[in-house]
């Protein structure tokens, strides 16, 4: 069964509602054509503040807006909750399942998919089970019941011994994500629960940062990630540089040196994942149908203008294309969107098919390393301390979607540093078997 949506305009179809899709359907608002979107969540979820709600500084609310909110005067734009799962190039059709799972098929005349990427574990999926990724909102709170657990779990164990493994965080690979997240849990127990607790002193806990490459955030200059380096020693992160996580369990992690293949294993309940990424599994049934090869991770090649090879009216954006080594980053994929949306509304308006290339602004990149302490790089500007936290801060602000969430980000934060405490942590059994005991 198709949805039916059709007024005799040509049809849009955008796969993903993630910085990609989201900003090819807002340079659509104007154009003469239909426009669908459709995501397999309900917001749009601002990933670089993930880590944020997974160490309860912000809410799931504060960095996920409804896509239906953010696109409602968009009044060409229909939003479809649903999974895309395949398409027929030459008929033009995208089939898609429901939250139920009964499926459903959305013709198109444009198609620009901007889905995105999940995380790998490198062919060693049976890592999951134990070392959550963090790449969607889900993620997020999974860890944060798994953090907020593991100090609840300490205090409520009778000896040092037992607590120890429960009070000791893993976090693999070193990139923003990692970095982040490992600077954000030893904030959580240094400032907001280092009062709280009358068995454990949460600021025993340590972290350890596990990490391939010889220095971390690779991405970033050699004198930046020193200066990141510096400020995760001055928090108390240890960070184990040049190794590999060759297997994780429930209570323990094993690294082995890229050198010296010397193998050490660390007792811990609570491993995170963040080294690397791939293809989500839309990908491939794309690439299978528009008959092109996934290159680096997955992804899908694309021309000049963003077009698959061979289909000029099918746009890869965002993390899931390659093209020239740009980096997956938001701005990549907001240009991205911009780009190909502009595209199909010069074609629709001028009855000419438009393939000016695609030219990306590079506008620099910045993480978050602790309070006070971040790092901004744009072209020959390079900022650590104080001045890259501040600029850090504006620039997730301007970028995040929504007025009220941006006001109440800077509320929280303002709230955070004067306070120290953090508010979103609150987790239950959640088992509803368990729930509908009577108390006794
Ligand atoms: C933890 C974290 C921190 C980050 N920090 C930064 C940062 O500080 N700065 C920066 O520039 N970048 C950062 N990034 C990267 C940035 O978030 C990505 O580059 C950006 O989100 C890519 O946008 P996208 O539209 O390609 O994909 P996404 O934003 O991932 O959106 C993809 C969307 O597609 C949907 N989707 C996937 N499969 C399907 C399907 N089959 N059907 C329907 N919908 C589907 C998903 O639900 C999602 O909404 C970070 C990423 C993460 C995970």
């Amino acid at each position: 069964m198709s949805i039916h949506i059709s007024n005799g305009k040509p049809r849009v179809v955008i796969v993903g509602g993630g910085f990609g899709g989201l900003y090819a359907a807002r340079r659509l608002k104007k154009a003469d054509v239909e426009v669908v979107l459709i995501d397999r969540g309900t917001s749009h979820v601002f990933q670089p503040l993930l880590y944020q709600c997974a160490t309860g500084l912000l809410s799931e609310g504060q960095i996920a807006s409804p896509l239906r909110h953010l696109l409602e005067d968009n009044k060409n734009t229909n939003v479809v909750l649903g999974e895309a799962k395949s398409v027929d190039a030459d008929a033009g059709i995208l089939t898609a399942s429901r939250f139920d799972g009964s499926t459903f098929e959305l013709p198109y005349d444009y198609l620009i998919v901007a889905a995105g990427m999940r995380q790998s574990y490198h062919g060693q999926d049976e890592f999951i089970k134990w070392a959550p990724g963090m790449k969607t909102l889900d993620d997020a709170l999974a860890i944060r019941r798994s953090l907020i657990a593991a100090f609840e779990m300490a205090e409520s164990l009778p000896t040092a011994e037992e607590r120890r493994p429960w009070l000791t965080f893993a976090v693999a690979g070193g990139g923003p994500t990692g970095v982040e997240l490992a600077g954000q849990i030893r904030e959580l127990a240094m400032h907001a629960l280092t009062n709280e607790f009358r068995s454990i002193d949460p600021d025993e806990a340590r972290v350890l940062l596990f990490h391939g490459d010889d220095w971390v955030l690779p991405s970033f200059s050699r004198k930046l990630s020193a200066a990141a380096k510096r400020t995760l020693d001055g928090i108390g992160v240890e960070t184990h540089l040049g190794v590999h996580v060759t297997d994780v369990c429930e209570t323990s992690i094993e690294t082995t040196d890229k050198k010296t293949k010397e193998k050490r294993q660390y007792e811990t309940r609570t491993i995170l994942w963040t080294a690397g990424v791939e293809a989500v599994p839309f990908a491939e049934a794309l690439a299978t149908a528009l008959g092109v090869k996934q290159v680096g991770g997955g992804r899908i090649e694309v021309e000049a203008d963003l077009t698959v090879p061979g289909h000029p009216n099918v746009y890869v954006v965002g993390d899931l294309m390659s093209r020239d080594k740009l980096a997956g980053v938001a701005e990549v994929a907001m240009q991205g969107g911009r780009h190909a949306g502009a595209r199909i509304a010069a074609t629709v308006e001028n009855g000419v098919p438009s393939r000016k290339p695609f030219k990306y602004r590079d506008l620099g990149t910045a993480a978050y390393i602790s309070r006070r302490h971040a790092l901004l790089q744009a072209g020959p500007v390079q900022l650590s301390g104080f001045i890259g936290w501040v600029s850090w801060g504006i620039i997730h602000i301007a970028f995040l979607a929504g007025f009220r969430n941006r006001a109440s980000t800077v509320l929280n934060w303002g709230a955070t540093l004067a306070s120290k405490t953090r508010r979103e942590r609150a987790i239950t059994y959640g088992d509803p078997e368990t729930a509908r005991q009577p108390y006794n």
